[in-house]
Parts: C-alpha cells; sequence; structure tokens
C-alpha cells in the first residue's frame, strides 16, 4: 500500500494529520507532508479515515 499526496490540492487544512499523524504532518507553508508513504496493511483503517476526511480530496492509497 502506498500513500499518494496530490500537493496541487492539498491547502494543509490539517485533518489528514489530526486523524493519522504519524504518516502526516502539515509544514509551515501549509502542505502536507507525507512521513511514510509506503505503510503495512495494518494502518490501512486508519489511513482510509484519514484519505476520507481530505476536504479537498487530495489524498488516495494504492495498492
Ligand atoms: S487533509 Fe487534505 S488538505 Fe488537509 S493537509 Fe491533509 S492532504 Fe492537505
Amino acid at each position: 500500500m502506498r500513500i499518494v499526496a496530490d500537493l496541487t490540492k492539498c491547502e494543509g487544512l490539517g485533518m489528514c494529520e489530526a486523524m493519522a499523524p504519524d504518516f502526516f504532518e502539515v509544514d509551515e507553508e501549509g502542505t502536507v507532508e507525507v512521513l511514510d508513504d509506503a505503510p503495512g496493511e495494518e494502518h490501512r483503517g486508519d489511513l482510509t479515515a484519514a484519505v476520507d476526511a481530505c476536504p479537498v480530496l487530495a489524498l488516495s492509497l494504492q495498492g
């Protein structure tokens, strides 16, 4: 599984960081940084919640 972040869409709203702080961090410029873009399957539930929480649909999971 891979986390894909579309930085052209991200508005730095921080919902993903709130839902899964081990995997997402919003930097000073208001853009999300993916901390681990190839997480283990055991994180799929939290990551799906984080992806679904993004109001501008900037995040997706592949695989
Ligand atoms: S929730 Fe979406 S818009 Fe907000 S920081 Fe995360 S990726 Fe960016």
